[in-house]
């Protein structure tokens, strides 16, 4: 890195290179469809193999997996997790958490704003469940490029064709599988890589999925006498997907249009190998970010970042603020000072961290693709750019269309200042959404959430952080749509719905009681503006 005259630093070559190192995705799915499951088999396949053989190193990294989990499983609400950096074969695979599970929440879909790829991942039994629809809708509206993996599939579970068909019926995206299984789910006996000429490798289980999985190499004619019938079977299944055409497409894959699909099993690790070297040849690396305006910031250019998750008080001795920013150019070296796009002002990074699991390290360099974690950074905000050198803003982050309503009230009068500035600062950091209205008062604006999850999280910080507990009453709507101020009056006074100003950006939003009722509504009022907001609704 370069310094100039006027202090402002350069990406040097090599931060090109570094970026097409890095893979940034996260995984999407339905709670229980084995994410934590194939997390840690993916740490564990990298692990084996860029340790080679080395105990100490691989028991290490396990550690710190076993971490990361730990914590998703005793998920407290001031618990978060970021990143978990993967490497293998000479890249660097960041994968973005997204606390899914029984909790969703807003900064599930807000990661997905941070990825350049995602793996939908699909039980084989269940196939498509809404969970992982809801999250397929933002990286549609994105266009990032979706790699499918169908898991479970050790255990009974749905025909592969019949799975595909789901895919391209339900969602319109065009499934392109690179492997194909060999013996039907539950009875599973290997996997056929269209990818590397047809090989097929048998499957051999490791007890627990605690070690890596064997992976055994058979001539088709070997596998023909092993396998008998359902050999020929997977045959035939290939010899039609040849006929159809569904084979691997760069250009549709990129444009969120087709989706490579992998069979596999997370538990005892099987596919999970092909899954990471599909990631590093398929995957895009990070590329020029479009600003507000449309203009794209090379990755070589100066530093800059996408703050795309607030977290506050993951440390109860500290009562910090922290800030998870996605770098999307430079390279990034602790102590810069970057300018906060929104406010124009100084910002220090001499306490920047990499935060794996509970630990966390201090980290001197990231390049673009990796995240890096802001402290005391009471002054950004999720959507918010952070930059060195020439000026950018990337676009905000956009906000999602809740399903939760409840009305917040003070429980202490006496309290009130505090309750407003809370209420204030949780809007501000996207905790929730805040909506109010004239014929509510200010005294009891209306909470907004994709997940209820973010309740619990406003109730606990007003409560512990400003002293102003709260009492929520929730509200009998479901469904919010967007609308203008010439429908406002119009669809405010109908039975089952109401209008309500969202405090961030004033947009006026009508909330229903649900989507029946939104439909006589449609119905009786054609020429009223009613918009669905992105993803849930
Ligand atoms: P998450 O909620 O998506 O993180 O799901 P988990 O990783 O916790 O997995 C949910 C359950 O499915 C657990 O009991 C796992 O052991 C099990 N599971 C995950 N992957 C597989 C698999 O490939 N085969 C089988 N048989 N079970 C699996």
């Amino acid at each position: 890195m370069s310094v100039t005259a006027d202090g402002a630093s350069h990406g040097s070559p090599d931060t090109a290179a570094e970026a097409r190192r890095r893979r940034t995705f996260a995984v999407i799915s339905h709670p229980d469809a084995g994410k934590s499951t194939l997390t840690e088999a993916l740490a564990l396949h990298a692990a084996a193999i860029t340790s080679a053989g080395a105990v100490h190193g691989k028991g290490e990294r396990r550690g710190v997996t076993s971490d990361w989990m730990d914590m998703e499983r005793a998920r407290g609400i001031s618990i978060t997790s970021a990143a978990l950096r993967i490497d293998y074969d000479d890249c660097v695979l960041n994968l973005l958490d997204t606390p899914g599970h029984a909790d969703f929440s807003e900064d599930t879909y807000r990661v997905l704003a941070a990825v350049d790829c995602a793996i939908m991942l699909l039980d084989s039994a269940k196939g498509l469940e809404p969970q992982t629809l809801k999250l397929f809708d933002v990286c549609r509206a994105r266009s990032v490029p979706v790699i499918t993996f169908v898991n479970k599939w050790d255990r009974p579970g749905r025909e592969p064709l019949e799975l595909l068909d789901e895919i391209e019926q339900r969602i319109g995206l065009r499934p392109t599988p690179l492997n194909w299984p060999v013996g039907i789910a539950g009875d599973f006996r290997g996997l056929i890589d269209r990818s590397a000429g047809d090989t097929y490798t048998k499957m051999h289980r490791t007890p627990g999925g605690a070690t890596r999985a064997e992976e055994q190499p058979l001539s088709h004619a070997d596998a023909a006498e092993t396998e008998g019938a359902v050999w020929a079977q997977s045959l035939e299944e290939l010899e039609l997907l040849g006929e159809i055409g569904a084979d691997y497409d760069e250009e549709s894959f990129l444009a969120g249009k087709s989706s490579p699909v992998l069979f596999g099993a997370a538990l005892p690790n099987f596919g999970v190998a092909q899954l990471l070297r599909t990631l590093v040849r398929l995957a895009p690396p990070p590329s020029a970010e479009a600003d507000e305006k449309g203009r794209p910031r090379p990755v070589d250019a100066p530093f800059s970042g996408l703050v795309f998750k607030m977290q506050a008080n993951m440390d109860k001795a500290h009562r910090d603020r922290m800030a998870f920013v996605r770098v999307c150019s430079g390279r990034f070296e602790r102590g810069m000072v970057l300018t906060h796009a929104s406010t124009g002002r100084p910002f220090a990074t001499k306490y920047s961290q990499a935060v794996f699991g509970s630990e966390r390290q201090t980290i001197d360099t990231a390049y673009p693709g990796d995240v890096i974690a802001l402290v005391n950074a009471h002054s950004l905000r999720v959507g918010d750019t952070l930059f060195d050198g020439p000026e950018v803003h990337f676009p905000p982050i956009p906000s999602f269309a809740p399903e939760h309503f409840a009305v917040a009230r003070a429980l202490d009068a006496g309290r009130y200042k505090q309750f407003r500035r809370g209420i204030e600062q949780m809007d501000a950091e996207g905790v929730v959404q805040v909506l109010t209205s004239d014929v509510r008062g200010e005294q009891a604006p209306v909470l907004a959430a994709v997940g209820p999850l973010q309740f619990d999280v406003v109730k606990h910080r007003m409560e512990q952080e400003f002293r102003a507990p709260i009492e929520l009453a929730h509200i009998d709507y479901n469904v919010a749509r967007r609308t203008d101020a010439a429908s406002a009056p119009v669809l405010h006074g109908l039975s089952g719905a109401e209008v309500l100003k969202r405090r961030s950006d004033g947009e006026l939003l009508m909330l229903v009681h649900n989507k029946w009722r939104l439909k006589v509504i449609e119905r009786d009022h054609p020429e009223a503006v009613m918009e669905p907001l992105l993803a849930g609704g």
